[in-house]
């Protein structure tokens, strides 16, 4: 036998979700088959972010509006704007409490083997912003790509008259910032270096 195909269809959708794999999708589209409050609930939760949630149009967070609530707040520091990969990585320094700038998230780093060049993170919109800031901490991850990604805009930035800096993360290499603990997030980016010219 076969599942019916609309319940093969809701587990194909799983499956294509970050970090859930084909037997998670399974187990997840079974139990919603037989869980009829559980999955009007989720219906009804996709559908209001569906609607209601989607990226700030001056530094790429999530936003619920126009802006994001740190772009919104008047007493958050304009002049210092902290690149990151994604939203989660936003919110892992928020938690930290230590920052009162501001954030770009750039939709990932460079990786030429995915094919993901400059065109497809948010950069043009970076170099506008940057001009009219006091400095750029490049705080993408300790991954050969988050680092190349901080070599590169750091060169682009060049010149510019911003200065620029690097979280001093001082942890293992090639770990995210999103598992980084807030602590020693805080302490990277109250350490942070200058990048080298
Ligand atoms: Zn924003």
């Amino acid at each position: 036998m076969r599942y019916p195909d609309r319940l093969l269809a809701l587990i194909r959708s799983l499956s294509r979700l970050p970090g859930v794999g084909p037997k998670s999708a399974q187990k997840l589209g079974l139990h919603l088959a037989q869980n009829k409050a559980e999955a009007g609930e989720l219906a009804a939760a996709l559908e209001e972010v569906r609607r209601h949630i989607g990226v700030c149009e001056r530094c790429g967070n999530l936003a619920e509006g126009k802006l994001c609530p740190v772009c919104a707040d008047p007493q958050r520091d304009a002049g210092m704007i902290a690149v990151v990969e994604s939203a989660a990585d936003v919110l892992a320094i928020e938690k930290s409490g230590e920052y009162s700038g501001v954030y770009h998230v750039l939709g990932g780093v460079l990786n030429p083997l995915e094919g993901v060049g400059p065109e497809h993170l948010r950069i043009e919109s970076l170099l506008e912003r940057a001009r009219g800031a006091r400095e750029v901490i490049l705080a993408t991850s300790m991954t050969v790509e988050g680092e190349a990604t901080a070599a590169y805009l750091s060169e682009l930035l060049s010149g510019s008259g911003v200065k620029l800096s690097r979280p001093a993360y001082g942890l293992p290499v090639g770990g995210t910032l999103e598992y980084v603990d807030e602590v020693t997030l805080a302490r990277a980016l109250a350490h942070r270096q200058p990048m080298p010219e």
